[in-house]
Order: C-alpha cells, then structure tokens, then sequence
C-alpha cells in the first residue's frame, strides 16, 4: 500500500478528546511534547484503578470485558478497546466506565461519542439491529439508544478530526476554567486567534447530551 493509500487512524479517545475540546486533540495530535503534570499522574492512576475494579464486576455478570477491535470507513480507521461488551440477539450494548461524576441530566458529550465509537466498531462484527450505550459513572448509570442524529453529529466529528489531522488546521478551542486549569496546553492556546472556521460547532453543542435512561 503507498503512503498515499494509507488510513487515517482514530482511536475511540481521539474523539472522546475531539468532543472535550477539538483545539486539545489537534495539540496531542501535533506538538510532540505532552507535558503531564504530577496530579494529572495520580488521577490516571485513580482512573485507571476504578477502570480494572469495574471491568472485574463486569467479567463477573458474563461480558467480554476489554474486546478490541477497529472499523474501517473509506479513508479512516478507527480504533478502540472498550471497556465491556454485552451482545444478545441483535442487540450490542457497550459499557464504558467513568470515574468521574455525570451530570445532573443526560450525559457528558464527549463520554457518550466515545461510547458510540466502540458500539460502531463492534457492531460490524455481528448482525446488529439496535446499538445501546451504557456510560458507568461514580454516581449512576445512564443507557441511550445509538439514534441517527447521535451517529449525524459523531460523522461531523470524524469529517473535522480528518482535516485536524490530515491538514493541520487549527479548530476552535472548547474552554472551560475548569478544564484550561488542568490543560497542560494553557500557555500556548492562550497565544492563538478563535476564529470560527473549524469545530466551533462543539462549543456550541455543549458539554452535556441530554440522552438516556437511569439505570441502577
Ligand atoms: S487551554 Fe482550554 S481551550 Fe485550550 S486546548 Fe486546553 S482545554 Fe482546550
């Protein structure tokens, strides 16, 4: 296959990234340094503690737990190892753990396009008719249905994330106090125009879709 010919490839966390601020996930995409501060180590090791205690308790009730896999879809690929899969009938469900808190409605956008982006890498592998999501979070459990306009505004995504990381184009940034204070690319975002051309539409969007069922 020539260089031409060549895949682009996303991983299901490139686009949980894109959706938390896509001017973050084109700085991991391009600037080779990713500075990690020392907290942001001891919360990824918290995270990923909380992630093994979950995928235990998921083993225990009969999913597959840690299934990876990818999907190819013209020029891209996507990537993604989730966190369990539970398959019965035509029926996918994907469980994807957080251990942070959800919002008081719905659930967190860029959690929830993450999810989507392993219910669409799995369910190519079976006869699927109905696509489920079930994000696990520190406080409760949210399940919703994989609807058009959920996959409308994940191919949106996948269209900016190319030309983010075909092109180098710089995409409008998604800020938050909370989230710039922990952004190890805080300096040099600061130093760069918002012009509106490229993924302005997330700000937009919010950070929260208001989707889903409680679950216990
Ligand atoms: S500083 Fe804020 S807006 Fe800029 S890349 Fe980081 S999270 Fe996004």
């Amino acid at each position: 296959m020539g260089e031409k010919d060549k895949k682009l490839k996303f991983t299901a966390t490139d686009i949980r990234t894109f959706f938390y601020c896509p001017r973050l996930y084109f700085f991991q995409e391009h600037l080779k340094e990713k500075p990690v501060s020392p907290r942001q180590r001891v919360r990824l090791l918290l995270g990923r503690l909380y992630h093994v205690y979950k995928r235990l308790k998921g083993r225990l009730k009969g999913w597959k737990t840690e299934e990876q896999g990818y999907i190819e879809l013209g020029s891209i690929s996507i990537h993604g190892r989730a966190d369990a899969v539970e398959r019965g009938g035509e029926t996918l469900l994907v469980h994807e753990y957080k251990s942070g808190k959800a919002p008081r409605r719905g659930v967190w956008l860029s959690d929830l396009m993450q999810a989507v982006a392993y219910a669409f890498i799995f369910s190519r592998k079976t006869a699927t008719r109905e696509l489920l999501v079930q994000i696990h979070y520190r406080d409760k459990s949210v399940r919703s249905r994989v609807d058009s306009d959920t996959i409308a505004i994940f191919v949106r995504a996948l269209e900016d994330m190319y030309i983010i990381k075909k092109h180098g184009v710089l995409p409008d940034p998604n800020p938050s106090p909370g989230k710039c204070s922990r952004c190890p690319f805080s300096g040099i975002c600061k130093m760069m125009e918002v012009d509106g051309a490229l993924s302005g539409w997330v700000r937009e969007m919010g950070p929260i879709y208001p989707v889903g069922s409680q679950r216990n």
